[in-house]
């Protein structure tokens, strides 16, 4: 038997679609366990404040179809100090918490495995972030979504994109990364992506100016990753206007709308064997992991790990990209 009796649950850092889906996972499969759950609200910041409620299953009822986080989500600077995180430990004993589930992305455990450290108190994350950026799982909750949000809005400016025959830049999410800007051309038909990974090691956009773009193409979608490397599509727009004055060039920025929307089945399934396994490890004693699936499996990969690793790209999709784009 484990000696946890009471979980609390978190959602920080920037939201995803799916975490609600996770929260009712921990929720119900700590519950079921004879576990008691507190909810605490704005990530960090409501367990330094103290924003913590008790948790039954109804409080997790009809969530798993919503887009967002019913615990809210915050950034607060006050828990990277040690006097923040000695009030959150306070809190914690107040409540008494015995362990903690913290749902989010690199940022969030990050704090997870500084606090862990210091008090001691068994912490799970769950990967929870559209940009899919963390290593040591296959996917994160939230990229599915988003990747079909981006699917469904290149096809309707593909519409009036090939209307007028214009070349069109769509910014995508991922600072760091290129996941959602080189799968989402993938799924979408665009023509290119412009991805952070590569960006350092060659200049993307003459290149594929001269091996992609043909003339006799009505329209050409390129997906950029918003990234200081990058440029953005903003900054790779201006220098095709200078570069390559005779194309029509249109940018499109798709922001927030890509953190938004019901879950897709394939998050909600994920983050609802992802919350259950968060308990699973918490009974196994493990701590400071986070939790992953790869090829299909549940993993623990300890947090050292998932923050410090770079997740790579799949190469071979440039590839498959360049070709079927011809
Ligand atoms: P994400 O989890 O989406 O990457 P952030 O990077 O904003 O988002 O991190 C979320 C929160 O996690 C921060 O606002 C902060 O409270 C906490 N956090 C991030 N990095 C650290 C750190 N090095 N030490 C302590 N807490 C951190």
């Amino acid at each position: 038997m484990s000696s946890i009796k009471c979980i609390g649950i978190l959602t920080s850092g920037g939201d995803a679609p799916g975490m609600n889906a996770a929260i009712r996972a921990v929720t119900r499969s700590a519950i079921y366990n004879g576990m008691e759950v507190k909810g605490i609200y704005r990530g960090y910041k409501g367990l330094i404040t103290g924003e913590i409620v008790e948790f039954k299953t109804q409080n997790v009822s009809n969530i798993i179809q919503r887009g967002g986080t019913i615990l809210k989500t915050a950034r607060c600077m006050e828990f990277k100090t040690p006097e923040g995180r000695k009030q959150a430990y306070d809190n914690l004993l107040k409540e008494k918490i015995d362990a903690l589930v913290t749902i989010g992305g690199d940022g969030t455990l990050s704090g997870a495995r500084i606090f862990a450290q210091e008090f001691n108190v068994p912490v799970v994350g769950l990967p929870g972030t559209i940009d899919n950026d963390l290593f040591g799982t296959d996917v994160t909750i939230g990229y599915d979504t988003a990747l079909n949000t981006i699917m469904e809005c290149v096809d309707k400016i593909r519409d009036t994109a090939s209307s007028h025959e214009r070349l069109f830049f769509i910014e995508v999410m991922g600072r760091d990364a290129g996941f959602l800007a080189l799968n989402g051309a993938l799924a979408s038909g665009a023509e290119a992506a412009i991805i952070p990974e590569i960006s350092v090691e060659k200049d993307q956009l003459s290149e594929m100016i001269e091996q992609g773009l043909r003339k006799s193409k009505n329209s050409s979608i390129v997906l950029v990753a918003e990234s200081e490397v990058t440029g953005g599509a903003i900054g790779v727009a201006e220098r095709v206007k200078k570069e390559y004055p005779h194309f029509d060039v249109r940018v499109t920025i798709l922001g927030h709308l890509q953190r938004g929307g019901s879950p897709s089945a394939q998050d909600r399934i994920m983050a609802t064997r992802m919350g259950a396994a968060a308990i699973d490890a918490l009974m196994e004693d493990q701590r400071n992991v986070m939790i992953g699936i790869q090829n299909e499996q549940i993993v623990y990969v300890p947090f050292s790990k998932a923050i410090r690793n770079e997740k790579p790209i799949n190469r071979d999709l440039l590839n498959v990209l360049r070709i079927t784009s011809i």
